[in-house]
């Protein structure tokens, strides 16, 4: 059986396809390409979803940390706490921004950022700010990350690019007094067809000022900007997709609860069950045993034709462009290279699932 890793096929069906090339000739015959009337709707209507009071498109996920620590005044010299599985686009934006990354380690059962390790991190290191990443869909521990960052002025950006519908147990990221930012990269849950990020935030001052500079800082309030735009085509179809995505959310976290219940008894971990309702399950990460084991199962499930990600093979501290810098990284560095991610989609069906785990069962 062939399992892609995504699945593009079910998501732009037919009729997403006849609905969305209406909208797009739309766009053409007005020739209103550069920001229009989809990107306001889709800022209302995302904020809604998210429990948030604004939503500012900006052009990509990676755009969208790095505006963010521009508005809280964060550059050169400042120290920028970061946990060590995240995907490049986190530590990325904050070099961007001339500031130095910190490590900040991991909890092992879920890849998510240490809270007794951000507390160390800020002690030791007189952090400005850190960037909880939302990591494969799961919700982190912010309220206790507000608790250590809050009494010191730490500012705190939620890396919220793989959580579009998760959940914490306060609200849905995004309803939080912190800005929070996605990305709408192709392959994340709700998606554009290129690129496209928001931010987030509880006032109109930050919303403007994110646009503002997003548009050569141009406007009543002029300052040095940068080009950060939301194309209107793109913002479109996110609002198109806007209209399934809970429902396909609600989907993930079946086949999640499937594929838990499949792999029970089998020699990969799976993540915690009282994530079930809350993630918004991006991905379904595994934990093997060793690298090695990982390897050969990738291997075996490929060649029965199942498509896997070693999501993340390595901690951020261990790549080469990001050697170096300070803090803490033992338990990232053993969780990198165990995991395997598996096949997941709104549209994932109980057959593949059941072919997948007994495949992994069979080892
Ligand atoms: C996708 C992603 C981003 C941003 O990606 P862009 O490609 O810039 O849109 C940032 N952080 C994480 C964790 C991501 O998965």
């Amino acid at each position: 059986m062939e399992i892609s890793f995504y699945d593009f096929q079910n998501l732009h069906n037919e009729e997403f396809r006849k609905e969305i090339k209406e909208i797009i000739g739309e766009i053409i015959d007005n020739n209103a390409f550069a920001e229009g009337e989809y990107n306001h709707k889709f800022e209302k209507d995302f904020a809604k979803m998210q429990g948030a009071n604004y939503c500012a498109l900006v052009g990509n996920g990676t755009d969208a940390i790095e505006i963010s620590l521009e508005v809280l005044g964060i550059g050169h010299g400042d120290k920028v706490g970061v946990p060590g599985i995240t995907f490049y686009a986190t530590i990325e934006a904050i070099l961007n921004r001339g500031a130095t990354p910190v490590y900040i380690d991991i909890n092992p059962e879920d890849g998510l950022i240490c809270p007794e390790s951000t507390k160390r991190m800020v002690e030791a290191h007189d952090l400005k700010a850190i960037i909880p990443v939302h990591i494969y869909g799961l919700p982190a521990p912010i309220a206790e990350l507000e608790a250590v960052c809050n009494p010191k002025g730490v500012k705190i950006i939620e890396d919220s690019a793989q959580a579009q519908g998760t959940f914490l147990p306060s609200g849905p990221v995004g309803s939080t007094n912190n800005m929070s930012t996605f990305s709408f990269y192709p392959t994340k849950n709700l998606a554009a067809f290129g690129d496209a990020g928001a931010v987030l935030v509880p006032s109109e001052e930050l919303y403007k000022k994110i646009k503002t500079i997003g548009n050569h800082g141009r406007g009543d309030d002029a300052m040095y900007g940068r080009n950060s735009r939301c194309d209107h085509i793109q913002a479109a179809v996110l609002y198109k997709k806007l209209e399934k995505i809970e429902e396909y959310n609600k989907s993930r976290k079946e086949v999640a609860t499937l594929y838990h219940q499949n792999l029970e008894g089998s020699k990969v971990k799976t993540l915690p069950t009282k994530y079930l309702q809350t993630s918004s399950w991006h991905l379904y990460p595994v934990q093997c045993e060793s690298a090695e084991v990982r390897e050969s199962l990738a291997n075996l499930l490929s060649e029965k034709g199942v498509s896997t990600t070693p999501f993340y093979a390595e901690a951020l501290s261990e790549m080469t462009p990001f050697k170096g810098h300070e803090g803490e990284d033992e338990k990232a560095k053993a969780f990198a290279g165990r995991t395997l991610c598996l096949p997941i989609s709104a549209f994932t069906t109980k057959e593949q699932i059941e072919y997948i785990c007994n495949i992994i069962k069979s080892v």
